[in-house]
């Protein structure tokens, strides 16, 4: 079966969210962990989290995604901002720990004019300051589009920063078909080919999770701009290739398309009648 589902408001609760993606025939779904400009988390609601609990094993959810907030930056040349971003990044993995079966997801950062190693060197310090030898939590670097100074626009980048990383057993990637699409891997005309650079830089047994989304912007751009299912610059047929290759298709898929809930709901439907 095809594990797809898109991102969701969490405003009344997780297990609401829950129910919003059954109603669109989805089977995994993505929440921000926060405001993702930043800000404060909910006080965490133990009863939401077991009725999530029963309902995800009740409707044989795949993983759902929880994804870290725009605003953190944990390779900032600012030492408060870094700071916070350091104190968010541990209370959502505190969290999480209470959420079952959640992929934590996050954007790596950006260096703003220090240097990708600087970058690279700051998001590891942070990510070994977090992570001990008890994590349990899959955590994802998404790859990046490469607007302005964000790393991760590459595989290189991200394996340098899991290699960095001392506990890294639970450390892997999210792919992102509109990031990858933007930072120059055609996975239009060469997915297979694509797929085989990724292994061979970071290995696909850490590539954990998929965020689905067409383009709006061309080829290569180091532009960040998600367009709905089969409108942009990948086109349908790309991405039901996406979606059915053998090294994907058992992934969780989440959509982050300009979409309310019906037409996530349609695209939806029309990529299970794709699934072969
Ligand atoms: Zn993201």
């Amino acid at each position: 079966m095809l594990n797809i589902g898109c991102h969701l408001s969490v405003s009344k609760g997780l297990y609401s969210a829950a129910l919003d993606a059954i109603s669109i025939g989805a089977n995994t779904f993505q929440f921000f962990t926060r405001n993702p400009r930043g800000g404060k988390a909910k006080e965490i609601d133990m009863e939401d989290i077991n009725k999530l609990k029963q309902i995800m094993e009740e409707y044989k959810f795949a993983p759902i995604f929880a994804h870290g907030a725009y605003t953190m930056n944990l390779a900032s040349n600012k030492k408060e901002t870094r700071e916070f971003a350091n104190m968010i990044l541990k209370d959502d993995l505190e969290r999480l720990k209470l959420i079952p079966n959640t992929y934590y997801i996050f954007h790596p950062g950006s260096h703003v004019g220090q240097g990708s190693e600087t970058g690279i060197e700051l998001i590891v310090n942070a990510l070994n300051e977090a992570i001990d030898e008890n994590n349990n939590t899959i955590v994802l670097l998404e790859g990046m589009s490469g607007k302005g100074t964000e790393i991760g626009r590459s595989m290189e980048e991200l394996k340098a920063i899991i290699d960095g990383v001392n506990y890294n057993e639970n450390l892997g990637i999210c792919i992102d078909s509109c990031h990858l699409y933007s930072s120059g891997y055609d996975i239009v005309n060469d997915l297979d080919g694509v797929l085989e650079e990724i292994d061979k830089i970071i290995g696909l047994d850490r590539v954990k999770a998929v965020h689905l989304n067409d383009s709006k912007v061309e080829f290569n751009s180091n532009k960040d701009r998600h367009e709905v299912i089969g409108k942009g610059t990948i086109g349908l047929e790309a991405i039901i290739n996406i979606i059915n290759h053998p090294l994907l298709k058992n992934l969780p898929f989440n959509l982050e398309t300009p979409n309310e809930l019906d037409g996530y709901k349609k695209e939806i439907e029309m990529l299970r009648k794709e699934y072969r």
